[in-house]
């Protein structure tokens, strides 16, 4: 009776375990540009295994990296729902962004919808008959609460298009076809599609690194990878290790702004100006930036952001961390590489102070109030409903950056620094803990490393007290001249004692 017992609840495991796998939820999706010349797109989502019941599609109301409410749903039109038998199914729109319907007894349902694509923005979708550079979040809809699903895409390009660029895993080079572990990655992986144009690509540690976009523009092509990848190496030295199994930066074409992704970054670039020193310094800074995010915020994560709510936005204190101290890394990073100067390293942070000493919020809000509200004030804290009372995280954050990296210096005889803090907060929430960090855990980390309390620094971040730049530049060497009004210098100290000298040319290298 037992053996037959036993061979009972494994035939019910089995069958169950089947019927598991054929009832398993697929959601494939095709891609086309039939429309491209009026900038639009069509989108077909094919859900099978589907079940009897309500169903909610959704189109998330932001992307990761853009922390603004962007309302992609508004671009929706033309949705239609069908089932097996291609006869249509009702919906309503219980928000402006979702769909629901019942589906009686289809196995497989189709949703498909066109989307209007014409804002040249790295956080929107844009089309037209020259290329393509889908936004997955403004792209995809879901179904809600099934967010771990693995989907696929398919992408079918307009005749003359050569090129499809993306971090999306490829599972079919003929039909075009890339699969997304789940909605998480697929979210986070744009694709530019046309005739794109790729540089010579590079290898650190065996890891290939590539450079492809749209309209790259005219330029000293093999002075500009090597410079790139002298940049993006003195970012892997910093955390001393690379997650990825390749990265890409993809080139969306002239324009303003990047958005960082696990194993790609999608950036605005024409080329443009490399051949000045201010120019060259400004893209690599910029590149450097995006780059190092791929560390700072796409794994060393504040608790928040992950799971993502892509419904309301992830709310957090900490994007001085993920975009401030990206700053502060950017500078050092070209810095280190020799491509930016010593003088030019000084008037970058000359620029931050120089910004938030002169703007109206800086007695009024703090770094972490400037982060939570960033949804609300906008991403350089200038358009909200307070903006004579908000910051930039983007300006105090590398300001505090460099209080703390010297403070760290000062307190460790410098033998320590916010290097180390970065590669232990990977080491213990990336890679150890596997999730995101607090506030009060960012704090601890840098109070081991720092082996006392930082309190004094950290007071910078969770109130508008005023800065005390003499005491903190001074930890490092450095000090700040009011020129006029409104102009400041960042100097290194006319004398400096033997600790002072050690931060100072340590910090620069
Ligand atoms: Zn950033």
């Amino acid at each position: 009776m037992k053996k037959g017992f036993s061979v009972l609840v494994f035939l019910v495991l089995a069958v169950s375990k089947l019927f598991a796998q054929q009832s398993a939820l697929q959601i494939h999706y095709i891609v086309s540009f039939d429309s491209a010349a009026s900038n639009s797109l069509h989108v077909e989502m094919m859900i099978s295994g589907v079940k009897p019941g309500k169903l909610t599609c959704k189109m998330p109301q932001w992307m990761p990296g853009y922390y603004q409410i962007m309302n992609y749903a508004n671009a929706v039109s033309g949705v239609q729902i069908k089932d097996e038998n291609k006869k249509h199914i009702d919906f309503k729109n219980a928000s402006s962004n979702s769909w629901t319907f019942i589906n009686t007894n289809s196995k497989k349902i189709i949703i498909s919808y066109n989307i209007k694509a014409t804002k040249k923005f790295v956080a929107n979708s844009y089309v037209d008959t020259s290329r393509a550079y889908l936004i997955p979040c403004a792209t995809f809809l879901y179904l809600d609460n099934q967010l771990e699903i693995s989907p696929t895409v398919q992408i079918i390009p307009s005749k003359n298009w050569s090129n499809i660029a993306t971090g999306l895993n490829l599972i079919s080079a003929t039909t075009h076809t890339y699969r997304a572990s789940n909605y998480d990655i697929l979210f986070d992986s744009p694709i530019l599609i046309g005739n794109l144009e790729e540089l010579q690509s590079f290898s650190i540690n065996g890891i290939k690194h590539r450079f492809i976009g749209y309209n790259l523009g005219n330029f000293n092509k093999e002075k500009f990878i090597k410079d790139l990848s002298k940049v993006v190496k003195s970012g892997i030295d910093i955390i001393g290790d690379i997650p990825y199994s390749e990265y890409t930066f993809i080139g969306i074409g002239p324009g303003r702004g990047g958005i960082e992704h696990l194993n790609n970054t999608t950036v605005s670039f024409d080329g443009k100006g490399l051949e000045t020193e201010g120019g060259l310094n400004k893209t690599m800074s910029f590149l450097a930036h995006e780059f190092f995010h791929n560390y700072n915020v796409k794994r060393i994560r504040p608790y928040e952001l992950g799971p993502f709510n892509y419904d309301k936005g992830s709310k957090t204190n900490l994007l001085w961390v993920s975009e401030g101290l990206s700053v502060y890394y950017e500078y050092l990073m070209v810095k280190r590489s020799g491509i930016m100067s010593e003088k030019a390293l000084l008037k970058s942070f000359e620029g931050n102070i120089t910004a938030f000493e002169n703007g109206p919020g800086k007695n009024h809000q703090s770094l972490t109030q400037s982060s939570y509200f960033t949804w609300q004030d906008g991403p350089f804290g200038t358009t909200g409903p307070e903006k004579n009372k908000s910051i930039s995280y983007y300006e105090k954050g590398p300001i505090v950056g460099l209080f703390l990296d010297f403070y760290i210096r000062h307190k460790t005889n410098n033998q320590k620094g916010l290097d180390d803090v970065m590669r232990l907060v990977y080491k213990e929430y990336y890679q150890t803990k596997k999730r995101g960090f607090t506030d009060a855990e960012f704090q601890m980390t840098c109070e081991i490393i720092a082996g006392a309390s930082l309190n004094d620094v950290f007071e910078y971040v969770y109130t508008a007290k005023p800065l005390d730049y003499t005491t903190f530049l001074g930890y490092g060497g450095l000090s700040l001249k009011r020129l006029d009004d409104k102009k400041y210098s960042l100097e290194p100290l006319q004398i400096m004692d033997k600790l002072q000298t050690e931060i100072y040319h340590s910090w620069l290298h």
